[in-house]
């Protein structure tokens, strides 16, 4: 599949996905095939959040997605570093950072929440991006435009990708109660 087919893909499944409709449970019989390897066609960075899981609203099966999933989709060294895994490693020709209506991340960084070490570490990647970013209404959206432009910042590999159009990097923002998926 070329870029474009990948985000038809994405598309055509996240809408099966709103209709109901999802197939993905019927192509499961490939376990086997895949002792060989994995080929996704899309890499997707995305929030941990339990009403978000990738493979269901974009209606894929086993080896279609490489997810890489943590609270508020931020870009950090490990996040970028499965990111750059997936392009040269696999050849994934399509990212997608993928944030989604209330995201308790992104709520935490806006109210200063502070609550370990750990947590205020990953609220920070948000805050600093919110600061840099702020030309969309939604925070959430301008977080995964900042953290859009971020990868290919931190990363060689994912910047020279996208220079080459080897690789095409989508934003996109999920509606809780319709199951739709913005490309924004
Ligand atoms: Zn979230």
């Amino acid at each position: 599949m070329n870029q474009n087919e990948v985000r038809e893909r994405l598309i055509s499944g996240n809408k099966r996905f709103q209709a109901n409709k999802n197939t993905a449970h019927q192509r499961l019989d490939n376990k086997k095939s895949l002792l060989q390897g994995q080929k996704p066609f899309a890499a997707i960075l995305c929030c941990s959040d339990s009403r978000v899981p990738p493979e269901y609203i974009f209606d894929c099966a086993l080896g279609e997605l490489f997810v890489i999933r943590v609270a508020g989709n931020v870009a950090t060294p490990e996040t970028v570093a499965s990111l750059e895994y997936a392009v040269s490693v696999l050849n994934t020709g399509v990212l997608v950072v993928l944030g989604h209506e209330k995201c308790g991340a992104v709520s935490a960084a806006l109210d200063k929440v502070r609550l370990s070490p750990n947590l205020n570490q990953l609220i920070h990647h948000i805050e600093i991006g919110l600061e840099k970013v702020n030309d969309e209404k939604n925070p959430v959206k301008n977080n995964v435009k900042y953290v859009s432009q971020k990868i290919t910042k931190d990363s060689e590999i994912l910047a020279e990708a996208q220079n080459s159009n080897q690789v095409s990097i989508l934003k996109a923002y999920y509606n809780l109660e319709s199951g739709h998926v913005d490309f924004i």
